[in-house]
């Protein structure tokens, strides 16, 4: 056998242009702005990361933000990005969501801008249930606007806004959340468990319907003890494991000695953890995939050919003026052309 014989038995050399991979690099935007040591950086990094894992291409890919620390993340990522108003982070992002379906839409909001200001388009964001990853930095205090009260502000904190101590509870967002009307997905995490939050950020992306994640997240700057309570003692943390949740390798779960299997299908059980005033519950709290999305309930229906052309041609009548002057009303129906036109 020939040398060239053996060369055209073996499986032709491809050269695949198409064939595109990402790394984390090239989602990686402008250098961050935010505080040493600032909580927002690892949600950041692990948003990065999921993208590089599922290989969403950057130009199919949209961040959209309202006002706050958290919202400057568009500006650091390697996407499309949309920095909007205040408390309107969510309204924006259904609009791209509802107009372009086929791109991956993530929200980055804070809790002031989603439970303050924003907090009628977080209910009704919850209730349209359109296909989106919505991550809440909630780091308890108002930071881009030097310490003030948020709606999660612990009570008796002093602020700029409250001199002598937040006099309420504070809300709380998971809790709320899950009693929200088609609610079909809501988790718990926290910036220093970093693969934890990964894996719920990568679970979040992957459920059909809008992901809500209630993240803690340090700030340094103005609450720099905020959860030391749970940064010190992880036995305060209560992790969530189950098949339709999150499951950690060992290695990661051995360092939380109150583990909890919890069905995220069980909204009692999710609403009782939500609640708890002993620890905190990290983790998928609920999940309902057969929640419908509102996109879904507009697509319409797929017509034969002859229907869509013939639908086509009539829309195209609507404005087509003929030589005579006539033209056509919505049903079809031919008007004249007016009296001027004939006389002249
Ligand atoms: Fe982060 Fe707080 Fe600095 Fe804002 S003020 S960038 S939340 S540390």
């Amino acid at each position: 056998m020939t040398i060239l014989d053996s060369l055209s038995r073996l499986a032709p050399l491809r050269l695949d242009l198409d064939e595109t991979a990402y790394s984390i690099g090239d989602y990686e935007g402008a250098g961050t702005r935010w505080c040493h040591g600032c909580g927002n950086s690892a949600i950041l990094t692990a948003l990065q990361k999921l993208c590089a894992e599922e290989q969403l291409p950057p130009e199919k890919t949209v961040i959209v933000s309202g006002i706050g620390c958290a919202s400057r993340l568009p500006h650091y990522m390697g996407t499309y990005g949309f920095h909007g108003l205040h408390g309107r982070a969510l309204p924006t992002a259904e609009g791209v969501k509802v107009r372009r379906p086929d791109l991956h839409v993530f929200v980055s909001t804070g809790d002031g801008d989603c439970f303050s200001i924003g907090a009628a388009h977080w209910i009704h964001a919850i209730r349209y249930n359109m296909d989106m990853t919505v991550m809440v930095h909630d780091n308890r205090i108002y930071g881009l606007t030097k310490k003030q009260a948020s709606p999660t502000s612990p009570r008796g904190l002093v602020t700029s806004t409250t001199p002598r101590g937040v006099k309420l509870d504070p809300l709380n967002p998971v809790a709320a959340t899950l009693g929200m009307s088609n609610v079909s997905f809501v988790a718990q995490a926290a910036d220093w468990l970093p693969s934890i939050l990964y894996d719920i950020l990568h679970r979040a992306y992957l459920h059909r319907g809008l992901s809500f994640i209630h993240i803690l997240q340090r700030c340094p700057n103005y609450l720099d003890d905020d959860f030391d309570e749970y940064i010190r003692h992880p036995e305060r943390v209560v992790l969530l494991t189950h098949p339709q949740g999150i499951e950690p390798e060992d290695a990661v779960a051995r360092r939380f000695p109150n583990r909890i299997e919890h069905d995220p299908g069980d909204m009692a059980h999710a609403l009782a953890l939500a609640r708890m005033s002993d620890g905190l519950p990290v983790g998928i709290l609920y999940r309902d995939d057969a929640v419908p999305c509102y996109e879904d309930l507009l697509a319409p229906r797929r017509l034969p050919v002859a229907s869509r052309i013939a639908a086509l041609e009539h829309e195209l009548d609507r404005f087509t003026v003929r030589p005579d002057g006539s033209r056509s009303d919505r049903s079809g129906e031919v008007i004249p052309p007016p009296a001027r036109a004939l006389a002249g």
